[in-house]
């Protein structure tokens, strides 16, 4: 497998509609993955075949998954025509609203509209926002609340939350008697909405009206007064279709945010089960419609949309099959030469699916319920029933693609599980895996898949020595400890190779069950691996190598020759747990070293550019996190507007005299102590009566783990001399690397600042020099020394 490097792109300014429930991606990796792929050709000529269409804007891209409206929105701004399966109508309306919003006049007009319709005597409008009145407790004026924070199961709020325009009054309040006098009254009616609500979704003997129920009941009484009594006038507006659209969107907006699913605080902002939580808001749904006006205006863009197989221009835009990847296999066939696969993996979501089910009865009927009756009945949301929808989805594709086309997918809320029945599901089908991008557990992993050979593929047992050995080198490559995910990731991507992720005939269910129960016996059985916990045990979720802490200088020149031992005879345990040498230069001891070579090369670098050096030194599985990237800049080089520099004392020959002084300052406080110094090799030396006392490592960089490598005195001689600038850098090393914390605790480590104040110190002895150094801890950066 040849890695590709991560694409970067960059997180959206504004989530959009229904945040919560659509796929966390970020913007521009797709218009960026494009033209490496599909890559844009002159313009076809007369006669060419089929395939010099592939990969030039205007030929087509097909999204089996449908799932991501802004992934198909870019790739369609690009110039391509993408065709997007989808069976969820509240996905399809997403997805059409996002390409072609109504003028924002047209929002505002049907809220408007909707406003001054009647209500008894009242307005509409007026009677829905009387519902969120409270009495500001500092004016005592009748204001509107903007949410009520309720606990599960009681019968009224326990606070409100409210800016007041009157007096400016802001924050969480107790609630008075009067507001949970108002939600008590509105339940009073509650069974008589309750019942009205599922009339417009589910016929009374329908056998999908249980899960409909069970969506309801995530709506507290005053919401679901709110929602019924505008979803009932729907039929009675007379709107222009745009009005019509623009109002249909603001009340989603109101049906997302009117549900118990919003804990706080929030803890677990992406909802994937009906649970309410112990604590939850309740939205002021009248400002939810007025907040839902700027939501959907801002997304706006403009791009041709139209149902399959109505024609879309050949300079981009986006076809909708509306209906399943199965029924498209016939229609397609191959006549549209598809250039790329492109896709957000959906994952199970109960929550979203049961709410979409209820959302599409309200707007728009019984009939819009249909496409969801047979995953509702079926109700599973497990990785089985996950792996073997997409693996039905992967044939489909096969049946329809041509040999090697492209698939780049993408995996966000990449859990461990989830990773396994992408792969697993892929893989059965026929899909080759060319590549594995994975960042951090936050990020979307990038896959790429070819369409592979339509033959039936050998398929061999696991062997756990192949996990084993897999997620041992990724360990050694990587040099520090690693999340479980890349762990993981390492291990399947053996198990791929070795076609062992599922047997021919074998039930998905079983298939996941052996993969996950290898990798824990993979981990847990093997000496070589360590779960790191931290300080006080809680676990860190970090994965690392058995590393022996002790180091003998007798021992540190066997190293090579054990590691070596080890691997050819993995399972025998009396060997020593050492990895190899190079294991002491740890991934971020080498983005370190990456960003500031590129730095020197080009000063003023925007973090793009800086991220686009970087990833293809660090592909695949060692993808650089952002943290990481960012704590080497804030270490040594400064932002003016959107470029970075180094720092001026951080340029190479700056840096290079800066030693030099630092090793002079060494030598000089030594002999005023009565030492012997000399220099060997980069260590200062003190020494007395031909014995060691002191040796100093002075580094110019955060290389910490290399240099106490390196040395080969023992830790309670060894002082490592940094810059300042130096210190939070590797500080923030220690935290993401529990080994290389237990190593720097044994040594200690101080920062040029000392030693030059030490040299402008008139009276020095011995102890106070000892004292001095033990006192400059890592961790503090600001100056607070010297106090004699
Ligand atoms: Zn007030």
């Amino acid at each position: 497998m040849d890695h590709q490097p991560y694409i970067p792109g960059m997180s959206p300014a504004d989530p959009g509609p229904l945040s919560r429930f659509t796929p966390p991606l970020e913007e521009g990796v797709i218009s960026r993955w494009l033209p490496l792929h599909a890559p844009p050709s002159p313009a076809l000529a007369p006669g060419a075949s089929v395939d010099a269409a592939q990969g030039k804007p205007g030929s087509w891209l097909l999204d089996p998954f449908g799932f991501s409206p802004r992934l198909v929105l870019e790739a369609a701004r690009m110039g391509y025509r993408v065709l997007v399966t989808v069976n969820n109508p509240i996905t399809r309306f997403l997805l059409e609203m996002s390409a072609n919003p109504p003028p924002e006049a047209d929002f505002k007009a049907a809220l408007a509209d909707l406003a001054v319709l009647k209500k008894g005597d009242e307005r509409l409008g007026v009677h829905l926002q009387s519902l969120y009145l409270t009495t500001c407790e500092k004016c005592e004026q009748q204001i509107q609340a903007d949410l009520f924070l309720w606990r599960k199961g009681e019968d009224a709020p326990y606070a409100r939350v409210y800016t007041c325009p009157h007096c400016g009054d802001a924050g969480e309040h107790m609630v008075t008697p009067e507001d949970a006098e108002r939600a008590r009254k509105i339940a009073a009616t509650d069974s008589l909405h309750r019942s009205r609500s599922f009339e417009r979704v589910a016929a009374l003997n329908d056998d999908v009206r249980f899960y409909v129920e069970e969506a309801i009941e995530h709506y507290l009484p005053r919401p679901l007064y709110f929602l019924t009594t505008i979803i009932n006038r729907l039929d009675r507006l007379d709107l222009t279709p745009e009005r019509k659209r623009a109002l249909y969107a603001l009340i989603l907006v109101a049906c997302d945010a009117g549900n118990t699913l919003w804990g706080y605080p929030s803890e677990r902002p992406r909802p994937k089960q009906l649970n309410i939580p112990n604590q939850f808001r309740e939205f002021n749904l009248w400002n939810q419609l007025e907040r839902g006006l700027g939501i959907w205006t801002e997304t706006a863009s403009g791009v041709a949309i139209e149902a399959w197989p109505k024609v879309i221009p050949e300079s981009g835009g986006i076809s909708i099959f509306d209906g399943r990847l199965k029924d498209l296999a016939h229609e397609v066939d191959k006549e549209i030469p598809i250039a790329a696969v492109i896709g957000s993996v959906p994952r199970p979501n109960q929550a979203f699916w049961t709410l979409s089910a209820l959302w599409a009865g309200w707007l728009w009927g019984k009939e819009a319920v249909e496409p969801f009756k047979i995953a509702l009945r079926r109700r599973r949301y497990d990785w089985a029933w996950n792996a073997t929808a997409l693996n039905a989805a992967f044939t489909h594709l096969l049946e329809i693609l041509p040999l090697d086309t492209p698939f780049f997918g993408l995996v966000p809320e990449s859990e461990p599980q989830f990773l396994t029945s992408v792969l697993t599901a892929a893989a059965a089908a026929g899909f080759d895996l060319h590549s594995l991008a994975l960042r951090t557990e936050h990020d979307a992993i990038q896959l790429l898949w070819r369409r592979g050979e339509h033959l039936r593929r050998e398929t061999n047992d696991a062997d756990i020595d192949d996990v084993r050995s897999a997620m041992y080198e990724h360990l050694v490559e990587r040099g520090e400890p690693a999340s479980y995910l890349h762990v993981h990731a390492a291990g399947l991507i053996a198990l791929l190779e070795t076609h062992a992720l599922k047997k021919r005939n074998q039930e998905f269910d079983e298939a996941l069950r052996m993969t996950q129960s290898l990798m824990q016996k993979a981990l847990q059985e093997d000496e070589r691996f360590i779960h790191h916990s931290s300080g006080d045990g809680v676990d860190t979720g970090l994965w690392g190598l058995n590393i022996r802490p002790e180091r003998s200088e007798a021992q540190s020149k066997d190293d090579n020759q054990q590691a070596i031992e080890l691997q050819t005879n993995k399972r025998d345990s009396s060997v020593a747990l050492l990895p190899p040498n190079d294991m002491y230069e740890s991934l971020s001891d080498r983005v370190e070293v990456a960003i500031v070579t590129f730095l020197q090369k080009n000063p003023n670098s925007i973090y793009l550019e800086i991220e686009d050096d970087l990833y293809p030194q660090f592909p695949g599985l060692l993808t650089p996190s952002k943290a990481i990237i960012y704590a080497v800049l804030q270490s040594y080089a400064e932002r003016t507007s959107a470029a970075w520099s180094l720092r001026p004392e951080d340029v190479a020959s700056a840096r290079r005299n800066e030693l030099n002084n630092i090793t002079s300052m060494l030598e000089m406080i030594g002999t005023r102590l009565g030492y012997e110094t000399s220099k060997e090799d980069r260590n200062t030396l003190w020494q007395e009566g031909g014995q060691t006392a002191y040796a100093f490592h002075v580094l110019a960089s955060a290389l910490v783990g290399r240099a106490i490598h390196e040395t080969p005195y023992p830790p309670e001689k060894t002082i490592l001399v940094l810059p300042g600038g130096r210190a939070a850098l590797a500080a923030y090393k220690a935290q993401r690397d529990p080994t290389l914390a237990a190593r720097m605790k044994k040594i200690r480590i101080v920062k040029y600042r000392l030693l030059r104040a030490l040299v402008e110190v008139p009276v020095l002895t011995r102890e106070t020099f000892e004292e001095q150094i033990t006192r400059d801890p890592l961790e503090k950066s600001t100056a607070q020394l010297m106090m004699f």
